[in-house]
């Protein structure tokens, strides 16, 4: 009975906020995340070795969904629930390049999102080098007909990441370009800033009408020994096995858990990362970073006390193959009109280092205000209009607040989906940096006492 007593003056000692309601202090909240929070690399740890790979509309990121809410549900979240939809899934098959001729040796390569198939025994062609994407499509087709491309790039590694707009060229167009021209397959230096021996998958779509080839990226060591065999002016002879296939339409799903505010007409904050990932590492970077980061925020938002808006975490699926469940949940929900204001976790979990929105000029206060909960952790105020990554990006386009927790990029496409995406590359001091700049974000606009308005981004029909 003492004992029951001891430990109800406890708990009344150590949440005298949540008791009377008063808004949590946004800067002690931070402090405290940064200082010891283990809830997202639990979380981390947790989807990167309990499901490990999980590759949208497969069995394993089911397996996710569910890990994603038994997780939730335990850490005492609301209204958590699985929100399906169907999409078109690929999955890998063989994977072998080999030069035949002058030097016959094995390249490493992987397919691309969507390549077209092989027969089991491959295809033999000569190999034709681009160096970009502008030097293919200027290329007349009898130097491509019959012919496999190569397209290399200069990608660099870079703080922002911006190099992966402009270099991802070949990768993203650079398969509907060839084939288009005749090729019968298409090799790229992966998109990437590495020289492990790992290759660089990702998402490419072939164009309407074109016929789906065999593509693959080679890593880029792989890239670089195939240029130096070209330079020595032979014709060089590739033989190259890609056999994934289509599998059909299979069922994906969106996780979403809630810390419910006290005040509905405040509208709600949503934030979240998605939970698929590519096959070939454990997608610890990408991103069960991100869904640990933005979990473990809202999370400690609600053990602060309840908020006065509502927090949404969405854990989408299929963001990898063609944000197929950030676009689900778009066009379900949009027409609610409750959301206030965006934000995604999706660049891996180095520091935080730029925070950017598109608040609307009502709201330069709020601005302030979270800038400067920001600044003690090392983070800048950017110029650039907050997009609110892949999976929100629909909710900012349509004019709804968002703000952009911009990571260090330095390291990230060194690892960007390749098997070398795993645990051991998340620093867990800067992942605590995540959740503590989340947190404090969360704490200033949850609890904010102005109305969060529209960015005054939205196209109005007709424009
Ligand atoms: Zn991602
Ligand atoms: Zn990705």
């Amino acid at each position: 009975m003492k004992k029951l007593l001891l430990a109800a003056l406890a708990a009344f000692a150590l949440s005298p906020a949540a008791a009377f309601q008063v808004p949590p202090d946004p800067a002690a909240l931070r402090d405290a995340a940064l200082a010891s929070d283990t809830v997202a690399w639990d979380l981390l740890e947790g989807l990167t070795t309990e499901v490990g790979q999980r590759m949208a509309g497969t069995e394993a990121e089911a397996r996710a969904r569910d890990w994603a809410v038994r997780r939730l549900t335990t850490l005492g979240f609301a209204n958590v629930r699985i929100e399906t939809f169907d999409m078109p899934v690929w999955v890998r098959g063989e994977e072998r390049a080999e030069i035949v001729s002058p030097f016959p040796q094995n390249l490493v390569v992987t397919a691309l999102g969507n390549s077209g198939a092989t027969p089991a025994r491959g295809i033999e062609a000569e190999v034709v080098h681009f160096e970009n994407v502008a030097a293919l499509e200027a290329a007349p087709d009898s130097a491509v007909r019959g012919r496999i491309v190569f397209i290399t790039h200069n990608m660099r590694a870079n703080q922002d990441g911006s190099g992966y707009g402009p270099f991802g060229a070949p990768r993203r167009t650079g398969p509907s370009i060839a084939s288009r021209k005749g090729a019968v397959g298409i090799v790229i230096r992966s998109i990437g800033t590495d020289y492990h021996r790992n290759p660089h998958t990702g998402v490419q779509n072939f164009a309407e009408r074109v016929r789906p080839i065999p593509a693959g990226a080679l890593t880029i060591p792989d890239a670089e020994q195939l240029q130096r065999i070209l330079r020595r002016g032979q014709p060089v002879r590739m033989r190259l096995t890609l056999t994934p296939r289509n599998i059909g339409r299979r069922q994906s799903g969106n996780v979403v858990a809630e810390v419910p505010g006290s005040d509905p007409s405040a509208g709600i904050i949503m934030i979240g990362g998605h939970i698929d990932s590519w096959d070939m590492g454990t997608g610890a970077i990408d991103n069960a970073a991100g869904v640990a980061i933005t979990t473990a925020a809202a999370h400690r938002i609600m053990q602060a006390g309840t908020p006065r808006r509502t927090i949404r975490v969405v854990l989408f699926g299929a963001e990898e193959v063609g944000v197929f469940g950030g676009t689900a949940y778009f066009n379900a929900h949009r027409a609610e009109g409750n959301v206030v204001l965006v934000g995604e976790s999706d660049f891996g979990a180095d520091r935080v280092w730029r925070m950017t929105s598109n608040l609307a000029a009502g709201n330069s206060a709020l601005g302030d205000r979270i800038a400067a909960l920001l600044a003690p952790l090392g983070i800048v105020r950017g110029q650039t209009r907050a997009n609110a990554g892949a999976d929100l990006g629909a909710w900012a386009s349509a004019g709804v607040a968002a703000i952009d927790l911009n990571q260090d990029g330095t390291r990230y496409f060194d690892y960007h989906h390749t098997p070398d995406d795993t645990l051991d590359k998340v620093d867990p001091e800067q992942l605590r940096q995540n959740v503590a700049a989340w947190t404090a974000m969360l704490a200033a606009a949850a609890n904010a006492p102005e109305r969060i308005e529209p960015s005054g981004a939205a196209r109005t029909a007709g424009q």
